[in-house]
């Protein structure tokens, strides 16, 4: 039982043991998506569940606001799940929900990604594209423009994440060396090679694909569109482990992250191989953001526990055993 420190009885006989699930894609401030800003306690609350549902680490996309933040500031990292998180989301006039992020001008995404750097908590958060009427997704900014955030989040040690539903974005935002790819439906084969070799994200969200593709319309330009993306996403999941991409489950608004584990069973029914599907909701995100896994002595005290090996069964990533959090029972 010492990889766990010393636990007040042992419980893990015949149980199958992760380090923690993982979200890749977050919002623990969502409940204010139109004008209200984020509610740090709801978020806390969304914590908390999400740690009891076996969350080990949340990787939370940015917001309008700080809540996150500031939620990781405030609740203490024994009660929830540890978070890393952008802060306010940069796009630019036209190119996100009004009034949501942080519009850039032009010539000053340097300053702003640096600004976006300091106040978040180990990433910045970019839309890289965004529908305009009558003409489908469009990038916000030129592959320059990425280069130059990267840099400026590179000097404070924070990555870059860049959402991207379009079909020449991917391929800009990975060209311009950004972390992790959101939804990231049209990556080609020779983005996730090149992703892969540096060891990157590709968080594709499929739950929160396939409802807007219902929100849309399946007949609706928009939602042709992101069906297409789907198929390319099927397609590439393997090829993108293959290569080295850290590809990680993510709930974004479909879902709360406490139901993590519906977007890993998602990946499995399109053809993920279990194995796979277990490593993204899992190790690969732990392992992605540098943090040590295994169940060695000295390892953080901190895993989920399940009554069956989830390699065989996904499906039992939703009903989890005991949770372990900082070598205490949480649940
Ligand atoms: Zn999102």
């Amino acid at each position: 039982m010492e990889p766990w420190g010393e636990p007040e009885e042992d419980i893990s006989s015949g149980l199958w043991a992760l380090p923690g699930l993982v979200d890749g894609h977050a919002h623990l401030a969502q409940g204010g998506v139109e004008i209200r800003p984020g509610d740090l306690d709801g978020a806390a609350a969304l914590a908390k569940m999400a740690l009891g549902a076996g969350v080990g680490l949340i990787l939370d996309k940015g917001w309008r606001d700080l809540t996150v933040v500031h939620l990781i500031d405030k609740v203490p990292a024994a009660a929830r799940p540890e978070i890393e998180a952008a802060g306010v989301v940069l796009t630019v006039e036209s190119g996100f929900w009004e009034g949501f992020g942080r519009n850039v001008a032009p010539g000053d995404i340097g300053n702003m990604a640096a600004v976006a750097a300091g106040e978040g908590a180990g990433w910045i958060k970019l839309i890289g594209d965004w529908p305009r009427k009558g003409v489908g997704p469009v990038a916000n900014f030129a592959e320059e423009e990425l280069k130059e955030a990267v840099a400026a989040a590179r000097e404070q040690e924070a990555r870059v994440a860049v959402h991207t539903m379009a079909r020449e974005v991917p391929s800009m935002a990975v060209r311009a060396g950004v972390d992790s790819i959101e939804h990231g439906l049209f990556l080609t084969d020779d983005d996730v090679e090149m992703l892969g070799a540096r060891g990157g994200c590709w968080v594709p969200t499929v739950l929160q694909m396939e409802a807007t593709i219902k929100q849309l319309g399946e007949r609706s330009s928009g939602g042709r569109l992101l069906l297409e993306g789907v198929e390319n996403v099927k397609a590439r999941l393997a090829t993108a482990v293959e290569a080295g991409v850290h590809v990680l489950t993510g709930t974004d608004l479909a879902i709360g992250t406490h139901q993590v584990a519906s977007e890993a069973i998602r990946l499995w029914e399109l053809g993920m191989a279990a194995p796979a599907v277990i490593e993204a909701v899992s190790w690969s995100g732990f392992r992605a953001t540098g943090r040590p896994v295994g169940f060695d002595v000295g390892s953080p005290a901190n895993a989920v526990l399940f009554s069956e090996d989830p390699v065989s069964n996904p499906r039992v990533l939703a009903d989890p055993a005991a949770v372990i959090r900082m070598g205490r029972i949480v649940s």
